[in-house]
C-alpha cells in the first residue's frame, strides 16, 4: 500500500505534465524544504516526565511564510504530515494567498490528558518550534484536536519569547497576535472563520453548478456533520438545495418525508447539545449508516468527514453526479480513476475547503495591519476569492481536457512557478 505522501506526489507529476514548470523546478518541489523533528518533556500532572515527539514540516515557502495547521493525535508520522504540508503548499497557490505549505503534529493522545497537561505539552512544543515560527516566517493554525485556546497557548509563549529577546522590552501586540490564526476572536481571530469553510465549500459549488447542467435545487447527502458539514448543509439548505441525508460518527439520517429535504436548522440545534444522531428521532426521518450514505442517489455527494472514504471499494457504486470533497483526501487514487471513467465530477478538496485558509490569511492580515474587518466584509472577499479559485481551475481543466484535480494543481503549479522570474 502507497502512503499518502507518495499518493500525492504522483498526482502532482501527472499534473506537471500540462504545466510549463521547468523540470528542475518541479523536482524540487517533490520533497519539503525542511523537516523538523521535536522531543521535548511534558511533565504529568503526578509529577512524572515523559519524552513527546512532534513534527513541523515546511513544505515551500515560495509564495509566503509556510501556513498550516497543528494536529494532536496518537498516529500522527511523519508520511501523513508531510502529505498534509504538501496539501497546504497547492490549496494555497490555488486559492492564491501569500503562504507557502507547512503542517505540524505532536504524537499524542490529547484526550488522555488533563487541560493542564494539554497546556504543557502546548507551551513546551512552542518553546522549541519558537525559532522556527513567526508571522514572517512559519504561521500555524488549529487542526484535528487543537482548537482556539492550544493557538492562545502557542501565541503567549511565542509573546514570552520575544519580550526576553527584546533590548528595550518593547514589542508591537498585533506583530505578536499574527504569529497563529484560528485565535479566539477576543484575541485577534478573524470574524467569519468558523464558517468560513463550509461557506467556501458552498461558493465553489454554486460557481460549479453555473458552468454544467444541473438543476440549482439539486439533492445533497453530507457525511460527516462537524464544522464543515453542518455550516456548508446551512448555507446550502437556506439557498434551497435538498439536503436528503447527513451523517455523525455513529449513524446518518435519511429524508423520507416526500417534503424535500431534511430540517438542517433543526438539525443543528439538535447537534449543538452535543448529541449524536443516534439519539434523534424525527418524523419522516430514518437511519442510514454511513457506507449507505455515500452511494445514496442524489446529484450532490459532499464528504466532509475522513480521508479515503470513498475508495475502490465503493467507488463503482457511487450515484452521485458531482462529489465536493469538503474533507481532505476523502477519494483515494483509484478510486478517482474509476470515478473519472464514469464521468462524475469532482470538486477536490485542494479547491472546495480552501475557505478555512483563505480567512486565516484574512486573519494574519487584519493582524499585520492593526485591522479589524466585519463579518460581511470577510464573506464578501472570501467570496471573491473562491469564485475566483473556481473560474481559473475551471478554465485550465477545460483548455487541457483534465479533471478539476488535475487542473487545481496546474494552476498551483504555474503560480509557484510564476515567481521564478
Ligand atoms: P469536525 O471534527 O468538526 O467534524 C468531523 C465530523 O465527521 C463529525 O460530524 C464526526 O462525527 C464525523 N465523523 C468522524 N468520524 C466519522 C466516521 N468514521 N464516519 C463518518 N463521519 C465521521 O471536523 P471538521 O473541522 O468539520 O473537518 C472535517 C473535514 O474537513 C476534515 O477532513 C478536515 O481535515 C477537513 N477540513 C477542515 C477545515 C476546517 O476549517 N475545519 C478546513 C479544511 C479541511
Amino acid at each position: 500500500m502507497q502512503d499518502p505522501f507518495s499518493d500525492a506526489i504522483d498526482i502532482f507529476e501527472e499534473a506537471s505534465k500540462y504545466s510549463d514548470a521547468p523540470g528542475w523546478f518541479i523536482d524540487l518541489l517533490k520533497q519539503p524544504e525542511r523537516i523538523i523533528q521535536l522531543r521535548f518533556p511534558l511533565e504529568k500532572d503526578d509529577g512524572k516526565i515523559v519524552p513527546m515527539s512532534g513534527y513541523r514540516v515546511q513544505y515551500n515557502n515560495i509564495l509566503g511564510p509556510y501556513k498550516g495547521g497543528i494536529r494532536y493525535h496518537p498516529k500522527v508520522n511523519l508520511s501523513e504530515v508531510k502529505a498534509l504540508s504538501f496539501w497546504m503548499m497547492i490549496k494555497n497557490a490555488v486559492c492564491n494567498v501569500p503562504f507557502g505549505g507547512g503542517k505540524g503534529g505532536i504524537e499524542v493522545n490529547p484526550k488522555e490528558l488533563s487541560e493542564a497537561e494539554l497546556e504543557r505539552l502546548t507551551r513546551g512544543f512552542a518553546q522549541k518550534i519558537f525559532p522556527n515560527i513567526g508571522p514572517e516566517i512559519d504561521v500555524p493554525a488549529p487542526d484535528v484536536n487543537t482548537n482556539p485556546q492550544v493557538m492562545e497557548w502557542i501565541t503567549d509563549e511565542y509573546r514570552k519569547k520575544l519580550k526576553s529577546q527584546s533590548a528595550n522590552g518593547k514589542i508591537d501586540e498585533n506583530y505578536i497576535k499574527a504569529v497563529v490564526t484560528g485565535k479566539p476572536l477576543e484575541q485577534g481571530g478573524s470574524e467569519g472563520r468558523t464558517e468560513a469553510t463550509g461557506l467556501g465549500g458552498f461558493l465553489v459549488l454554486q460557481s460549479c453548478l453555473n458552468c454544467i447542467e444541473l438543476r440549482q435545487k439539486a439533492t445533497i447527502a453530507i457525511q460527516g456533520f462537524g464544522n464543515v458539514g453542518s455550516y456548508f448543509a446551512k448555507f446550502a439548505s437556506e439557498a434551497g438545495f435538498k439536503i436528503m441525508a447527513v451523517s455523525d460518527s455513529k449513524t446518518g439520517l435519511i429524508d423520507q418525508s416526500g417534503n424535500g429535504g431534511l430540517d438542517i436548522e433543526k438539525i443543528i440545534g439538535f447537534k449543538q447539545k452535543g448529541k449524536s444522531f443516534s439519539d434523534l428521532d424525527l418524523e419522516g426521518v430514518q437511519k442510514i449508516s454511513n457506507e449507505d450514505l455515500l452511494e445514496l442517489e442524489v446529484d450532490i455527494l459532499v464528504p466532509a468527514a475522513l480521508e479515503g472514504v470513498i475508495n475502490k471499494d465503493n467507488a463503482l457504486n457511487i450515484r452521485a453526479g458531482v462529489i465536493l470533497e469538503l474533507a481532505n483526501g476523502p477519494t483515494t487514487k483509484q478510486a478517482d480513476k474509476i470515478l473519472e471513467e464514469k464521468q462524475v465530477l469532482i470538486i477536490p478538496d485542494v479547491l472546495a475547503n480552501s475557505g478555512g485558509v483563505t480567512v486565516s490569511y484574512f486573519e494574519w492580515f487584519q493582524n499585520m495591519h492593526g485591522e479589524h474587518w466585519t463579518v460581511e466584509e470577510v464573506r464578501g472577499k472570501l467570496k471573491e476569492k473562491m469564485e475566483t479559485a473556481f473560474k481559473e481551475v475551471w478554465e485550465i481543466a477545460e483548455k487541457k481536457k483534465i479533471s478539476l484535480r488535475l487542473a487545481a494543481y496546474v494552476v498551483a503549479l504555474n503560480r509557484l512557478a510564476s515567481k521564478l522570474s
